[in-house]
């Protein structure tokens, strides 16, 4: 099946891809892979913008049900995004590529505000935009920041970079006969409860007819491939 060309994409990165194959933080040389699948897509011509979660250091729901009020909690995930955002940002520019992180918690000496003008703007002139603390809301997750992102910046499809190359009608760690599907229907995804990303993700990618690419990008090479439509992936839309 022929795929159309995506040149402005958001790419979403979990907490759990930079953990690389450690139990807890950030792997440096996790972030350095990923990074290089990002020039390698900047490569190509593609524009890139970034929103990466924080679960690899803090989850508001843990903190929650370990006691802490859960406003406090998702502040405290905020907050961890952060941390992962520079991360990157040091990983992309210690291989050339020029990037900016801005936060929607405001953080004047750490990185630049959020501001969608000025985030287009980098983008255009080729800079990576690493889109850090979420959506600056508690209550929200890095999922639904991605697909909000996505439809602010004019993102052509939302990339989200998991550990498995696509989505299945079951769990293919524990059932061998599982099937990938190439393509799902929004309204599939949403009424089968399939785990791709959080419903309010979806709801606003379908509502901005955003399509999300699922794909692994612990396979080298592999964000690249996926965009020259060559990858293994499933493309919800
Ligand atoms: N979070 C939040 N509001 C947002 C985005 C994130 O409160 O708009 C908090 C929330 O506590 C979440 C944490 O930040 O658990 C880390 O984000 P997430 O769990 O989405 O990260 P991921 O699962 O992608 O690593």
């Amino acid at each position: 099946m022929t795929r159309p060309r995506f040149n402005r994409i958001l790419l979403k990165l979990s907490g759990e891809v930079l953990m690389g194959s450690g139990q807890f933080g950030i792997d440096p040389a996790m972030c350095d892979r990923v990074a290089r699948e990002i020039k390698a897509a900047r490569g190509e011509g593609h524009e890139v913008c970034v929103v990466v979660g924080g679960g690899n250091i803090f989850r508001g729901v843990a903190g929650a049900a370990a006691g802490f009020e859960r406003a406090s909690a998702d502040y405290m995930g905020m907050l961890a995004t952060v941390m992962n955002a520079l991360a990157m940002q040091n990983a992309l520019e210690q291989i050339g590529v020029e990037t900016r992180v801005q936060s929607a918690i405001p953080m004047a000496s750490v990185c630049e505000p959020y501001i969608r003008r000025r985030a287009v703007r980098h983008m255009e002139k080729g800079r990576v935009v690493i889109f850090a603390a979420g959506t600056g809301s508690p209550f929200f997750t890095t999922d639904t920041t991605a697909a909000l992102r996505a439809a602010e910046m004019g993102c052509e499809a939302l990339f989200k970079g998991t550990s498995v190359d696509g989505v299945y009608d079951a769990d293919p760690k524990k059932v061998p006969t599982a099937k990938r599907y190439d393509t799902l229907g929004f309204g599939r995804v949403l009424a089968d409860d399939l785990k791709v990303m959080d419903a309010s993700a979806v709801a606003l990618c379908r509502d901005n007819n955003i399509p999300i690419v699922v794909f692994n990008i612990r396979d080298e090479g592999n964000l690249a491939a996926v965009l020259a439509g060559e990858g293994v992936s499933t493309i919800v839309q």
